[in-house]
């Protein structure tokens, strides 16, 4: 087939590599002049992971990424907020913290080799459809694309080719990269969270190459006072939050050294209309709270991709593939979006008496054997069983 992908970030460049390897004439368009990550760090789960197990790229990222065992949040007073033990799944499972553009230049190298062709600097506005179906991509210089066999949106949160109300939330974060810090406060193999209720919060995760991410929440409305207020006043709130946490902050002396990230929920009603299939972050966005937006993207990718090939490959069973694609992620995609909603306003929010319950029950309720295991699974990404639905 002839396939369209636009959008160069996680769920693009992976479809963009297995579409391609498995013979079809892939394009990827993006807007940046040179495709590029956003972001900072992130976790590459369990399930994340047997996608990059399968595409042969697992080996080159956990050589560059850091294992980790546990998620570990305290609250001031040094109760337990966040408790999470992946090795509950069974020894040697782990989360992989890793720098976005490490996972960026895995999958980029992996499309490039694969064969998929680069469109760049291609701002696109819409999409258009010949009569019978297949669709094109409007450009915002007025420009159009040729007509393919299947377009895949993979725009992230602010796709161009989905409508969707404001799905931002009122909290996002500000996250910058540091040396990995040197401190008992900061275990290597565990991401480490100070909370104050759920509206002050800060973490560090180490994402391998002696290197963490630190971030910190932030009021949406409240980028503009923090950068008014200067660095000096922002540090003197970190410290008040997390006194050992100085060492982290000696190198950040610019706000500009801050990346601000606007978090954002929605799920699209539905991931195909037509020969245009919304995957990753354009069907589906979450806040970062539960760490799955990225994998929830590679197993999206590598649906399609498996849903296509078992279909026949031909332009004529796309239809059918895109059904397959459909029943393969849906479940999964409905539970995790339901989860990341009931489990945001507990870690983000101006609520005070969820932050309350959750000071007062995490930390005995987080080491029984069940909640224990079921916590790992939902970290993990393995509720639903995603992988099973594709032949992993
Ligand atoms: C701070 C932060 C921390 C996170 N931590 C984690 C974590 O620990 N684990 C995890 O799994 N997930 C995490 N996530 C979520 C994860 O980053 C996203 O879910 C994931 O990047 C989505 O991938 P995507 O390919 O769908 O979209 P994106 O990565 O957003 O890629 C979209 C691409 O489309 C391009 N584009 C957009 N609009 C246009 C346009 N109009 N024209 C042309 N090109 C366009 C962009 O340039 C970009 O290249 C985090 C997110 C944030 C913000």
């Amino acid at each position: 087939m002839d396939i369209a992908v636009a959008g160069a970030g996680i769920a693009g460049l992976t479809a963009a590599a297995l579409l391609a390897r498995s013979g079809h004439r892939v394009v990827i368009y993006d807007q940046l002049p040179a495709p590029a990550p956003v972001g900072s760090g992130l976790i590459v789960q369990p399930v994340g992971q047997a996608i990059l197990r399968a595409m042969g790229l697992f080996d080159a990222l956990r050589a560059r990424a850091a294992p980790l065992r546990r998620l570990n949040a305290l609250n001031t007073r040094g109760q337990t907020v966040l408790n999470i033990h992946y090795e509950a799944l069974g020894e040697g499972t782990y989360g992989l913290g890793v720098h976005r553009a490490v996972l960026f230049e895995i999958l980029l190298n992996a499309a490039e080799v694969s064969g998929a062709n680069f469109e760049r600097g291609r701002e696109i506005a819409g999409v258009e459809r010949t009569p019978d179906g297949r669709p094109c991509l409007k450009f915002s210089d007025g420009e159009t694309s040729p007509n393919f066999d299947l377009l895949v949106d993979a725009l992230g949160v602010r796709s161009a080719l989905i409508s969707r109300g404001d799905a931002f939330l009122k909290f996002g974060a500000l996250w910058t990269n540091i040396p990995m810090p040197n401190d008992k406060d900061f275990p290597p193999d565990e991401l480490t969270q100070r909370y104050r209720r759920a509206d002050c919060s800060a973490g560090v995760m180490p994402i391998g190459e002696a290197q963490a991410a630190f971030f910190w929440t932030i009021r949406q409305d409240g980028y503009d006072d923090w950068r008014r207020n200067g660095i000096d006043a922002w540090k003197r709130d970190v410290l008040r939050l997390w006194p050992n946490a100085g060492e982290c902050l000696e190198q950040v002396s610019d706000p500009d050294q801050m990346i601000f990230a606007r978090y954002a929920h929605h799920t699209h009603r539905a991931p195909v209309d037509g020969r245009v299939v919304h995957i990753g972050d354009a069907w589906h966005a979450a806040s970062p709270q539960l760490g799955q937006g990225a994998n929830m993207a590679l197993l999206d990718a590598y649906a399609l991709a498996v849903a296509i090939e078992e279909s026949g490959d031909a332009a004529d069973d796309a239809d059918g593939a895109l059904s397959a694609f459909t029943m393969m992620r849906t479940r999964h995609v409905k539970l995790y979006q339901a989860i990341s909603w009931a489990f945001t306003p507990v870690y983000q929010s101006d609520a005070r008496l969820l932050p309350a319950l959750r000071d007062w029950l995490t930390g005995p309720l987080s080491e029984a054997p069940p909640v224990r295991k079921l916590l790992a699974a939902i970290v993990a990404g393995k509720l639903g069983g995603p992988l099973k639905a594709m032949g992993l």
